[in-house]
């Protein structure tokens, strides 16, 4: 991923801060993140006490968000203004390549 030049509608430069992961053993499983997102990067999915992923809706212990569609991300940041666990991780494009 090599390094790009982003402007605002006004010319402003401007970093797009992609979502690059969500840390699960902080995440609360609120939903908050998913609902401001526009470009159906997330996803949520329920876990079993053992930490397996389920769609058994009786075998949920608890339920945690997922990247889903990493490529769909416009870097917008909003996820993370409404996040009250700060478990998800943004970068820059430089970043990318190291996650
Ligand atoms: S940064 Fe924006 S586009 Fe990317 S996952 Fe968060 S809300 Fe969606
Ligand atoms: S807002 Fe934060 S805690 Fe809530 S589901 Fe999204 S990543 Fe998890």
């Amino acid at each position: 991923m090599t390094d790009r030049n982003f402007v605002t509608r006004g010319g402003t430069p401007w970093t797009p801060v992609y979502l690059l992961k969500i840390d699960p053993e902080n995440c609360l499983g609120c939903g908050r993140c998913v609902k401001v997102c526009g470009r159906n990067v997330l996803k949520m999915i329920g876990l079993t006490e053992d930490g397996d992923i389920c769609e058994e809706e009786g075998d949920i212990e608890r339920y945690i968000m997922t990247v889903a569609d990493a490529n769909d991300c416009i870097g917008c940041g909003a996820c993370a203004r409404v996040c009250a666990k700060s478990c998800q991780t943004h970068g820059p494009a430089p970043e990318l390549a190291a996650v």
